[in-house]
């Protein structure tokens, strides 16, 4: 049913051995939302997204998808199963072209001709990346990468775009294409759960969002709200 979230984590916890880094955290996502996760380095953000695209354990709580319990699949089940990961750093294969690179995203898929299909979706979203198909991916520029990052994560056909630090180390025109390209993502359907240091890019972009803070969500709310939070203004937005 629409009411129902698409994800929800009910108690995530997330350790590092002894380390607690996700100390019990409560999260929804509703189909075609963008909801962004805000926080300081080391509040746990990369983590979470790790653990709900399954290349992390949770070590207690739950992780619901469409109503299922995910915790024990597999990274492979779960991508088979919708969910995506942008990772920070991007992730991509120095070595191999960017069209090999975007047909790794279709690893778990053997439907053709809808494999093709999104590669022209790709292509039309992200000309700069068409233009390079036979460059090896590791002389690309780092928006580039980004690019090819996302385009790879969209090759196998997600609901759930997971999105990890998109702006990372990118100047301001390139971090703009970049959002634009998020944009049109989430206009074709597709939900996204996004990690930014970039608090205001974020918020400006985002439905809604929560902060973390010390493997805990500190607050939560529309962008909007956030944006006008005096706390969230001190603390991330540099005033
Ligand atoms: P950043 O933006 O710096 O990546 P973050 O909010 O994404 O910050 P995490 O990377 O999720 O934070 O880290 C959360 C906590 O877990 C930090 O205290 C970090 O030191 C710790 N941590 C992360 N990875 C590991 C690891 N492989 N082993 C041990 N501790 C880790």
């Amino acid at each position: 049913s629409p009411a129902s979230p698409l994800l929800q984590l009910r108690d995530l916890q997330i350790a590092y051995g002894q380390i607690q880094a996700v100390k019990g955290i409560d999260l929804e996502l509703f189909e075609g939302e963008l909801v962004s996760l805000i926080g300081a380095n080391g509040a746990g953000k990369t983590t979470t997204l790790n653990a709900i695209a399954g290349t992390l354990n949770s070590s207690g709580g739950e992780l619901i998808y469409r109503g299922e319990s995910i915790v024990s699949l597999p990274t492979h089940k779960r991508l088979r199963a919708g969910i995506a990961l942008v990772p920070e750093g991007r992730g991509i294969f120095t070595r191999l072209t960017v069209e090999e690179n975007l047909r790794m995203g279709a690893y778990t898929r053997n439907d053709q001709e809808g494999i093709e299909a999104d590669l022209d979706n790709v292509y039309r979203m992200l000309p700069r990346v068409k233009e390079r198909l036979a460059q090896v991916a590791g002389t690309l520029s780092g928006g580039e990468q980004q690019m090819v990052a996302i385009g790879r994560a969209l090759l196998s056909r997600p609901k759930l775009l997971l999105l990890d630090e998109p702006s990372m180390g990118l100047a301001p025109l390139i971090v703009e294409k970049i959002f634009e390209v998020i944009q049109t993502v989430q206009k074709q359907g597709v939900t996204i759960l996004l990690v930014e240091q970039n608090a205001n890019l974020a918020l400006g972009f985002s439905s809604r969002a929560y902060v973390m803070e010390s493997g805990k969500i500190s607050l939560s709310g529309s962008g909007e709200d956030l944006l006008k939070d005096p706390k969230v203004r001190a603390a991330y937005l540099g005033e």
